[in-house]
């Protein structure tokens, strides 16, 4: 018998950290876990912890510790809450560590596993993002790996497996259109957070369920594409596809089109990077192609999604555009949720806040260092709530 394999999961208790752990839990005996960590549902990150048998919890916010600790108490099970501790627990030893926070916030541990020279599960696309050329030289410095867990990325990673990447003239990443792809133009502007945070063929978190409705998922996933398999801006295509069946395409120079097929589960891509290089068997869905009996495209509308074409900037800009994009994103996320700013109003921050720092000589530019991208990041943050402020 192997030696079981060491795995921390960073984002534990959200939706792509649970379909993570619910894999774990069905061959235990494969998996020494190292550290666990999560947000405010301490109840599920203790009772994960317990059930797994981890070395360390760890809770992101400081105010949570208490209640963390008492969960843990007689268990031998370590209890850590902030910033430093998920540096701390990311530093552990670790053959395979998923990042599966959301937001900026996943960056600092996943680059820390990778300087630990981890397989690292990307599920936090962000972190490629902001920081793509880093994420990618960490790794590359301290013999670690990345591997996509976002399923479009995924889809792509599989379909260029034994391919020659010179010959892929483009590649089509596909999106369901979210919540209000057959709304009326206009009535987009009346959007609630409520109803842009139900999506019509995933089960994700909020956050991401709403970036879906306004495109600003697909869009991160238009740069995280660039970012991680180095294709120019120009190669790179959306499409919508509202059955989210076709994760991606991948177009080669001969005219083939290699599509990656599967049900809307993301244990099938978590599952992948997890047995790479193997395939072995994952409880998903056989697709019934006969009863699905047709799936359906439509051009993806930049007019509908501005998204989209923000995106376009961001690739074409490159630097720092990427983790400046981001952080007015969330922060305009925040302040939809929040109801105080329309759902419309979203691209309108992003928008003006790419326009400003674009402008500022040297920002853009800066050398991709952690400490540039956080400063990029904290700028972007601010301008974005002077802008919402304003609105
Ligand atoms: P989620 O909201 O369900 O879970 C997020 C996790 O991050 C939770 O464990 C939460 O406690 C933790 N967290 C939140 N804020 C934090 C902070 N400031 N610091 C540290 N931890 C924090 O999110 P999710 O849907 O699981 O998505 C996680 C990541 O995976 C995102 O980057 C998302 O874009 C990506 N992703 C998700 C899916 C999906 O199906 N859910 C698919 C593709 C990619
Ligand atoms: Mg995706």
């Amino acid at each position: 018998m192997t030696n079981p394999r060491k795995v921390s999961i960073f984002g534990a208790t959200g939706s792509i950290g649970q379909n993570t752990i619910d894999l774990i839990q069905r061959d235990r005996e494969a998996y020494d876990v190292v550290a666990l960590s999560g947000g405010r549902n301490i109840a599920q990150l203790a009772g994960d912890a317990i059930d797994l048998g981890a070395e360390v919890a760890v809770t992101a916010f400081d105010d949570c510790l208490p209640d963390l600790q008492a969960a843990l108490e007689g268990t031998g099970i370590q209890a850590a809450a902030g910033q430093a501790a998920l540096i701390e627990a990311a530093d552990r030893p670790a053959d395979w560590v998923m990042s599966a926070i959301v937001g900026a916030a996943g960056l600092a541990p996943g680059l820390k596993a990778l300087e630990g020279g981890a397989t690292l599960a990307l599920a936090n696309k962000e972190s490629m993002v902001c920081a793509g050329p880093l994420v990618m030289a960490t790794a590359k410095a301290n013999g670690g790996s990345v591997l996509p867990v976002d399923s479009e990325h995924s889809a792509v990673f599989q379909a260029l497996i034994g391919e020659d990447i010179s010959a892929v003239e483009r590649v089509i990443i596909t999106a369901s259109g979210g919540a209000f792809r057959d709304w009326p133009l206009e009535k987009l502007a009346t959007a609630t957070p409520e109803q842009a945070a139900t999506h019509p063929n995933w089960d994700m978190g909020q956050r991401i369920t709403i970036d879906s409705a306004s495109m600003f998922n697909k869009a991160l996933e238009l740069i995280e594409t660039k970012e991680f398999f180095d294709f120019s801006p120009s190669q790179i295509e959306t499409l919508v596809h509202p059955e989210s069946m076709i994760h991606a395409l991948v177009g080669f120079n001969d005219g083939a089109l290699m599509a990656h097929v599967g049900p809307p589960d993301m244990r099938h891509a978590i599952g992948f990077a997890l047995h790479y290089p193997d395939r072995r068997m994952l409880p998903v869905e056989r697709l019934d192609l006969a009863q699905i009996a047709q799936l359906t495209f439509r051009p993806a509308d930049e007019t509908r999604w501005p998204a989209l074409r923000l995106a376009r900037e961001v690739m074409e800009t490159g630097g720092m555009a990427g983790a400046i994009f981001n952080a007015a994103k969330e922060r305009a996320l925040d302040a939809f949720i929040d109801k105080r700013i329309g759902f419309l109003d979203m691209a309108v921050v992003v928008e003006r806040v790419l326009e400003q720092l674009s402008s500022t000589t040297g920002h853009i530019d800066a050398e991709f260092t952690l400490d540039n991208i956080l400063d990029s990041d904290h700028l972007a943050r601010t301008r974005a709530d002077e802008i919402i402020a304003k609105l």
